[in-house]
């Protein structure tokens, strides 16, 4: 654990809500279990099982939920690194996402980019920096010589608070793991993107390292004007980085809305369990009853009626009923949530239902 103290964390500036980025409607990824000699299909994990979301022109939306939730399914469904999606669909930018191919899905890949979790095993041990950051760079024709490319990297090094001199010529073994993340960073903004899906980008980093990174990625949020698809298993995570936040469980989005409208007034039961089970910093507090009890259970045969009731303490018994299916409310403007609990709610307006199990 690095001991320096956490860094202040950037204030995050407001998003262009009236540019659509991407539109997701009703999306869903299975992926098929096979058996026996013919592997004939005998069931679905059913990944991402109609999600629908936005994400507005300079704006983070976090994703967030336990693992097996769905949150890096959708990520990478978005970004086509898992075709063929199941259902539902995509646009970018107004362009069909899930139809395109050659050409068209090389040029939106240039416009879509990924940091993934891991800082050790996302860079090739192989490849400098120089041919990491600047690799893109080639393939795409947006630099012509050698010279052009080392300059653009060491730009980009400098922009990511790498040493341009010092680290354009260095191996990843030779970077902590920060840095590594750093390096990631600048090969995600290299092209210039208009989205960035950050895949647990700051989960295997230290706490202060963290902030740090959290931080560069809102700088560089302000300064190029890109959005981030921000996937993290802990709602401490994304709190700070977010405009909005989705809250995932098995294969669905339970509750969405601004972020803070989010910490201040969580509605769902799993969502208000995931800020209970933010650890304290007052060690003398007590036990939180909301505390989040159970695992996740088996996406292959997912609980009857609503998937979250088995875990649930305000379960009902029509909640476990087979095929019943959940009521959304708008509770507030841009605030929704999936849970018979929105009819108590004073305002409430039922705008749909996810269907039962
Ligand atoms: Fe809990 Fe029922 Fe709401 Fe599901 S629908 S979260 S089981 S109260």
């Amino acid at each position: 654990m690095s001991g320096g103290a956490a860094p202040a964390v950037v204030r995050r500036k407001a998003a262009d809500t009236s540019r659509v980025v991407l539109s997701v409607k009703d999306l869903k990824k299975w992926f098929p279990i096979r058996k026996g000699l013919f592997s004939k299909v005998v069931a679905h994990v059913k990944a991402v099982d109609g999600v629908t979301f936005d994400i507005h022109a300079g704006e983070t939306l976090g994703f967030v939920g336990e693992s097996g939730c769905g949150k890096t399914t959708v990520g990478r469904a978005i970004l086509r690194l898992l075709d063929p999606v199941t259902g539902g669909s995509a646009s970018f930018q107004g362009q069909d996402l899930l139809a395109v191919g050659g050409d068209e899905l090389r040029q939106l890949r240039r416009k879509m980019q990924i940091i993934f979790q891991d800082p050790y095993s996302s860079l090739n041990p192989r490849m400098t920096v120089e041919s990491i950051v600047g690799e893109a760079l080639t393939v795409h024709g947006i630099v012509r010589t050698t010279k052009e490319r080392r300059e653009r990297v060491q730009e980009l090094l400098k922009k990511v608070g790498l040493d341009p001199v010092r680290h354009i010529a260095r191996y990843p073994h030779e970077f902590s793991g920060g840095q590594r993340q750093r390096i990631g960073i600048a090969r995600a903004i290299a092209l210039e993107p208009d989205l960035i899906v950050c895949d647990e980008a700051v989960s295997a980093l230290d706490v202060s390292i963290q902030a740090q990174i959290i931080n560069l990625l809102q700088q560089l949020q302000e300064e190029m004007g890109m959005s981030y698809l921000f996937i993290a298993h802990g709602l401490n995570v994304v709190e700070h980085i977010s405009h909005r936040v989705a809250v995932m469980y098995l294969g669905r989005i339970v509750e969405i809305a601004p972020s803070d409208r989010l910490y201040d007034h969580p509605s769902h039961p799993y969502t208000q369990a995931l800020l209970s089970a933010i650890p304290e910093t007052d060690p003398d507090a007590p036990m939180n009853p909301e505390q989040l009890q159970g695992e996740v259970p088996n996406p292959i045969n997912p609980p009857a009626g609503c998937r979250f009731h088995p875990r649930c303490r305000f379960a009902e018994a029509r909640c476990k009923a087979k095929d019943q299916p959940i009521p959304v409310w708008r509770i507030a403007p841009g605030h929704e949530m999936a849970c018979i609990l929105g009819e108590k709610i004073p305002g409430a307006e039922r705008i749909g239902e996810q269907p039962g199990f």
